[in-house]
């Protein structure tokens, strides 16, 4: 799924006029992005609606140009799908109880182990209850994830019956602040399976049941949602496997059907290899535009536009200098710190200048007081700096020469990168004309 809206985007990103043609364009790219990655489409449809008509009716907010904003649209809509802000669990009823629901091999009794320690991390300490008493090895499985993690379990191997399981366990750990209890996946008839979940659900009542569902299946993910989602009242998912062969399309079609939020995704095989789910980390990454809603929204709070866009473009063009840098240094204190500013850059994600990151701000600091003793001349050509200069500038600001040195390093440094970054032509197409 990343890879076509990652170009789709990076395409919205170079055209310099929006009108209702390129908007009608980008959306059917986006369209066909989602539905090649799986995505029901109905739900395409219904999307892009949303994504074309504001983008064709909403004037953008002041300060910010129609091509961001028909981005921003994009990345909202998308974000609004899978359920908006990231949620977690609100463990605020004790007991709290959970169910896990899902089919045989989604992955449910290794995310309880995730989960159990993801807990743990936050200081609850669950309790598990096993009731499936389908799969041969079930509790034992179970028995050796818990034990390592000393959280206690009810089973019994030798007892058949899932809801005499259900009922004895909450007795057992009715006094603990969460139970969580797992099922089983497989009937010999899905209606089984199903009508045992309603029964299981009827007996513990849970706080919140959690479906769990196996991110390599893609759209079925839809049908699996719904026919839980009958029997009882799904009111959260997590997405397992998203590590292999990440089919982000699944899962948004699984969210849409239920109206239940993804709370957490699961991206490999070990107890640690569990996240809470962030809808805008999540749609960010799959647009490729890094952090690009709070880029914008960084950007207008704090840029003066026309300074940002004159230094931007000297950085890349290998025409940088001090004045340059100082600028740059202006921008990173409104915005943070420069790695977070960089990664925020469509297209340039990691390849973030180290120099830059590894800078604090009492260096910045203390390099702006340097600056402050150079002429302007020194400040716009800063090959004219040498020994007796570099001295009279120590002098000036009361620092050692070798500080001086090392601003000057430091700027060759990102001399160098900047050029670097612009010879590669990531920036030839004008999307860093807001920055
Ligand atoms: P259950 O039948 O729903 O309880 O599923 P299990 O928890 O037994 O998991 C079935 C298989 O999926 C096991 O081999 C797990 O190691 C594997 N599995 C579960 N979650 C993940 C995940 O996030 N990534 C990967 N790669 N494998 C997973
Ligand atoms: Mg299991």
């Amino acid at each position: 799924l990343g890879e076509n809206l990652t170009k789709t985007m990076k395409k919205l990103v170079g055209m310099s006029v929006i009108d209702k043609k390129t908007i009608k364009e980008v959306v059917k790219e986006i369209q066909r992005a989602l539905i090649q990655s799986d995505v029901n489409i109905a739900l395409v449809l219904d999307l892009s609606k949303k994504i074309e008509s504001r983008a064709l009716e909403e004037e953008p907010p002041k300060g910010i140009t129609p091509r961001e904003y028909v981005i921003t649209i994009i990345y909202e809509e998308m974000v609004n799908l899978l359920g908006g802000d990231a949620a977690g669990l609100d463990i605020d009823v004790k007991p709290y109880k959970i169910l896990f629901l899902g089919l045989q091999g989604s992955g449910k009794t290794t995310t309880i182990g995730k989960l159990c320690r993801y807990l743990q991390k936050k200081g609850f300490n669950p309790a598990v209850v096993c009731t499936d008493t389908w799969r041969p090895a079930a509790y034992e499985q179970l028995r050796q994830l818990t034990e390592e993690m000393q959280v206690p379990l009810y089973g019994d191997p030798d007892n058949k019956d899932a809801l005499d399981l259900a009922q004895k366990g909450l007795k057992e750990f009715k006094n603990r602040k969460v139970i969580i209890f797992d099922t089983a996946g497989r009937h010999k008839q899905e209606e089984d399976l199903i009508a045992e979940m309603d029964t299981l659900d009827d007996i513990i009542q849970p706080t919140e049941s959690i479906l769990v569902i196996d991110g390599t299946i893609g759209q079925q993910a839809g049908e699996q949602a719904k026919a839980f989602s009958q029997a009882t009242d799904v009111g959260s998912i997590i997405i397992t496997k998203l590590d292999g062969s990440a089919k982000g399309g699944g899962a948004m079609s699984a969210v849409a059907e239920t109206g239940a939020p993804i709370k957490f995704v699961g991206t490999g095989e070990r107890i640690d290899d569990f996240e809470l789910f962030d809808p805008e980390r999540f749609i960010s990454r799959l647009l490729g535009m890094g952090d690009i809603q709070s880029l914008i929204e960084k950007a207008e709070d704090n840029i003066d536009e026309d300074m940002a866009e004159k230094t931007m473009k000297n950085m890349m063009s290998g025409k940088f200098t001090l004045v340059d840098m100082k600028n740059q240094f202006e921008m990173m204190n409104s915005m943070g710190p420069m790695q977070q500013v960089l990664s925020m850059i469509p297209g340039l994600g990691n390849k973030v200048s180290k120099e830059a990151s590894k800078m604090t701000e009492d260096k910045i600091e203390g390099y702006k007081i340097i600056m402050s003793s150079m002429t302007q001349k020194e400040m716009e050509n800063p090959k004219l700096i040498k020994q007796s200069r570099i001295k009279r500038i120590a002098m000036g600001s009361g620092v050692e020469e070798a500080e001086v040195r090392d601003l000057l390093k430091y700027y060759n440094n990102t001399k160098k990168t900047m050029k670097g970054i612009g010879k590669r032509g990531r920036f030839g197409n004008g999307s860093m004309n807001r920055m």
